[in-house]
């Protein structure tokens, strides 16, 4: 997505924000803070609602509970009013027969209907006749001079508050009396505080039309005033005598309470209460429920702490959902970075490879080239110590050729003198020189062979220590030299015979050249075992004048010599040292008190114990 430029530093300050741990701990804070205040409003709003209307269904109960109550006997007053005994008495109120006669009728229905008295008085409230002996209260001439129906006068003797009912009696068109029918209410609001007590949920009273209580479930609320009084209100009161007992505190209530939604309010002995009143209009009551709100405020917070839980939740699932993104964007960069690193790594590897394949052919020209130069090399060290060897092959040669020249003659000679057996004598010298001549250049010509196989096969040491020795046998003659050699007999080691024996060749003849100007001429050839007899070292020493220090680190670079120019190319050790490491050996130089040492292993082919060693 496109975000325009002046945007885009705000939004990932946002984002720097949202990754913070500190700001998800504020964010699941706020959560539960509003989690909480949220349930707690909703949950009590509508407790109170379900409080409520639980309350105005009873509070419609309760009402028709006490107008039903009320209306009972509201027949009676007016049945009585046309009974003919009644009539009588009021027609001869002196009469004290028909009083006597209307007394014992009125007990009779008042035991009968259940009310608590039935009396008759004169138009100005005198009894006349009664249901049994009683004074009238105080507010019934009050009631009959504002012509009421109905009133409600405190009792003194029982402390409660009863209900008058009144009719009048009338004769030719005149009120001539009134018929008092009373009762108790002390037995309804006898079950109201037995409820009361029961539940202590839900608290009634009735207030009169001076707002003064003369019913109440909760007895010490009885004769209260139900908002405040003052205290000349509150003597008028008093002084009404409508009230058995003097007027209680104020409960200041509200004025106006709400029938349908209630008022919460807090009394005396309770704190939280949900105030509905309903008016019971002809009796001019008000009835008053009060419902404890204390179980809904349990409720309320119980259910805030859940929406602190709920909210913290929440909180805690954006952490977690924020930080498992975090995590995934992590492993995808991760991923990438591995990806490209991967990448070149694979083209570094492609780019070494192809280097390497490079440096390999290279080398393999170059290794080709050395071998081809090698093998040149070989070759021409061998035409040198041809070269070298010719004046004494020529020697060696010419020798038993002048002999053999005599010996012909003289054959001839002694054949012509019959001579028959020193012709055969001197045939079979013949002979022997003849061979001897034929395995010089045997020798030489294996020498001088390009060989082609390398290390292979297996060759007798003494054979080829021998080989060597008879191909310079010539000039160790003339130096006066002698070979001390000791090698086993069947000592056979893994070598090419020609090459071992070009290697035995080059050593010797580089051992009479040193010491061709020493007092003492003498070669040592001796042969070790190694590896528990599994290679043989064979070791060349002579008593010659030996290398320098710096000449014998030397050694081994071709093309190092000491010798004058023309016999020396610097190539006899190179080269041998090469077929001792083809053979799977080394070659390797010492220098003694006087004199060198070379000396080279061979893998050992057999080592014939029985053999033993020769000297040659
Ligand atoms: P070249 O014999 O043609 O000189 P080599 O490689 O055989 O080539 O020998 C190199 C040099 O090593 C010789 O010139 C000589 O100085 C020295 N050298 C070799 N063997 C001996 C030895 N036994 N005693 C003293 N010096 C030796």
């Amino acid at each position: 997505m496109l975000v325009p430029a002046p945007f885009r530093p705000r939004a990932m300050h946002l984002a720097r924000l949202l990754g913070r741990p500190g700001f998800h701990l504020f964010l699941t804070g706020l959560l539960m803070a509003l989690g909480f205040t949220l349930a707690h409003i909703l949950s009590e709003r509508s407790g109170r609602e379900q409080l409520s209307a639980l309350s105005t269904e009873r509070l419609e109960l309760y009402a028709s509970n006490l107008a039903a109550e009320l209306g009972r006997h509201a027949y009676l007053p007016s049945l009585l009013a046309i009974d003919p005994t009644l009539q009588a008495l009021v027609a001869a109120p002196g009469d004290t027969q028909r009083r006597l006669q209307a007394g014992q009728m009125l007990a009779r229905i008042n035991v009968r209907a259940g009310t608590h008295q039935i009396f008759v008085t004169d138009a100005q409230g005198q009894v006349l006749s009664a249901s049994e002996t009683l004074t009238p209260p105080a507010r019934l001439r009050e009631a009959m001079a504002q012509e009421r129906s109905q009133f409600f006068a405190a009792d003194d003797k029982t402390g409660s508050t009863d209900f008058y009912m009144l009719h009048p009696l009338r004769q030719q068109g005149r009120t001539v009396g009134v018929i008092v029918v009373r009762f108790n209410l002390a037995p309804l609001e006898a079950t109201w505080v037995d409820m009361g007590l029961r539940t202590q949920r839900e608290r009634i009273l009735v207030a009169d039309d001076q707002d003064v209580v003369i019913m109440s479930s909760e007895q010490a609320w009885k004769y209260a005033v139900l908002d405040r009084a003052d205290p000349s209100r509150r003597a008028a009161l008093q002084a009404s005598a409508r009230y058995p007992q003097d007027i209680g505190p104020d409960l200041d209530l509200p004025a106006t309470l709400q029938a349908h939604e209630g008022t919460p309010v807090s009394l005396p002995g309770a704190p939280a209460l949900l105030a509905q009143q309903r008016q019971i209009l002809p009796l001019g009551l008000r009835l008053v429920a009060l419902s404890d709100l204390g179980e809904v405020r349990r409720q309320a917070r119980l259910a805030a702490w859940g929406g602190a839980a709920g909210g913290a939740s929440i909180g805690l699932l954006v952490l977690y959902l924020s930080s498992r993104r975090r995590a995934l964007r992590q492993l995808t960069q991760t991923q990438a970075e591995l990806r490209q690193a991967h990448a070149q790594l694979e083209q570094l590897v492609d780019s070494r490879t192809a280097e390497l394949r490079q440096t390999n052919d290279a080398l393999k020209t170059q290794i080709a080239q050395r071998l081809q130069t090698e093998g040149e090399l070989l070759q021409t060290s061998k035409l040198a110590v041809l070269g070298q060897m010719s004046a004494g092959l020529s020697h060696e040669v010419n020798q038993p050729l002048t002999a053999l020249r005599a010996l012909a003659r003289n054959s001839i000679r002694l054949l012509e003198n019959g001579r028959q057996d020193a012709v055969a004598t001197n045939l079979q010298l013949m002979d022997d020189m003849v061979e001897r001549m034929s395995q010089i250049t045997r020798q030489l010509k294996s020498f001088a062979r390009k060989s082609d196989e390398r290390g292979v096969g297996s060759a007798s040491l003494l054979d080829c220590v021998r080989a060597a020795l008879l191909l310079l046998e010539h000039r160790s003659r003339l130096l006066h030299a002698t070979a001390d050699v000791e090698v086993p007999v069947g000592l056979r080691v893994r070598a090419e015979p020609n090459r071992l024996e070009q290697v035995l060749v080059n050593l010797f003849g580089n051992a009479l050249d040193a010491m061709q100007n020493e007092a003492e001429r003498r070669l040592v050839v001796r042969v070790l075992a190694q590896d528990g007899g599994q290679r043989a070292l064979v070791r060349v020493q002579d008593s010659g004048a030996g290398v320098s220090d710096a000449d014998l680190a030397r050694l081994f670079e071709p093309f190092f010599t000491t010798k004058p120019a023309g016999e020396g190319l610097g190539l006899g050790l190179v080269i041998s040292a090469k077929i001792v490491h083809e053979f799977g050996g080394t070659l390797r130089a010492e220098r003694l008190e006087h004199g060198m040492s070379f000396e080279f292993d061979l893998a050992v082919d057999t080592w014939d114990a029985t053999g033993d060693s020769q000297d040659v």
